[in-house]
């Protein structure tokens, strides 16, 4: 169990990254930017955001960031969450592609839904993070289109899968839980992050700037 004073880290290269703090936030939670190795230090978790998976994986390498995190997750289990272009970099097989940091099995095809035009919202109850159904926002996203035996699958859609679980502490969301008012996915990783979120801590936070008519 980690110490509650652990903060949450928000790789902080490029994409969403403020998003996720104050969703952290909300919940009474500390997060952390991460930026160099160093910042991994005493993480209770890593969150991965959206963003354009080529240039976050580039950057990556360029820092040696991407050694620095498997490491931290191969020696003491760091916990992993990717957003959107943050899934993509957790997946072993990338549509076409190399893959980045290839920890989840499972191969992803990028920008399926086609342009950022595509983009879209809907709602989903998934039994595994919340007792109500959560909003999700999908922006040029990309489709899980197979998982490996040891991946479980927290929400199947139309023909695709949306979220998985790997090892019991990697998760990987093609949509984006920061961009909505919901903290339920927020709070699921702190479970797996091994942090305490109290039942009376929020269960959603005004949306983020231009998207409070949104979702
Ligand atoms: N289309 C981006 C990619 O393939 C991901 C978009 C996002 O993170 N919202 O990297």
């Amino acid at each position: 169990m980690s110490d509650e004073s652990e903060p949450i880290g928000i790789l902080a290269l490029q994409g969403g990254v403020i998003e996720h703090r104050r969703h952290i936030e909300a919940l009474g939670l500390r997060g952390r930017d991460v930026r160099y190795a160093r910042d991994l230090d005493g993480l209770a978790g890593l969150i991965l955001p959206g963003g354009e998976s080529t240039c976050l994986g580039r950057l990556l390498r360029m820092t040696g960031l991407d050694r620095s995190i498997l490491a931290a997750h191969r020696e003491r289990r760091l916990p992993l969450w990717g957003t959107c272009a943050g899934a993509i970099l957790l997946a072993t097989e990338i549509a076409g592609e190399s893959p980045h940091l290839g920890l989840v099995d499972m191969t992803v095809q990028r920008n399926a839904f086609g342009s950022q035009l595509e983009s879209f919202r809907r709602r989903a109850q998934i039994p595994a993070v919340s007792r109500e159904p959560v909003p999700l926002v999908f922006i040029r996203a990309p489709r899980i289109v197979r998982v490996g035996p040891s991946v479980r699958v927290l929400l199947a859609l139309d023909g695709y899968v949306a979220a998985v679980e790997s090892g019991g502490c990697v998760l990987a969301t093609v949509f984006h839980p920061e961009l909505s008012s919901s903290l339920a996915f927020h709070r699921y990783f702190a479970g797996l992050c091994g942090l305490a979120v109290p039942d009376s801590a929020p269960w959603s936070r005004e949306p983020f700037l231009g998207l409070r008519q949104a979702v």
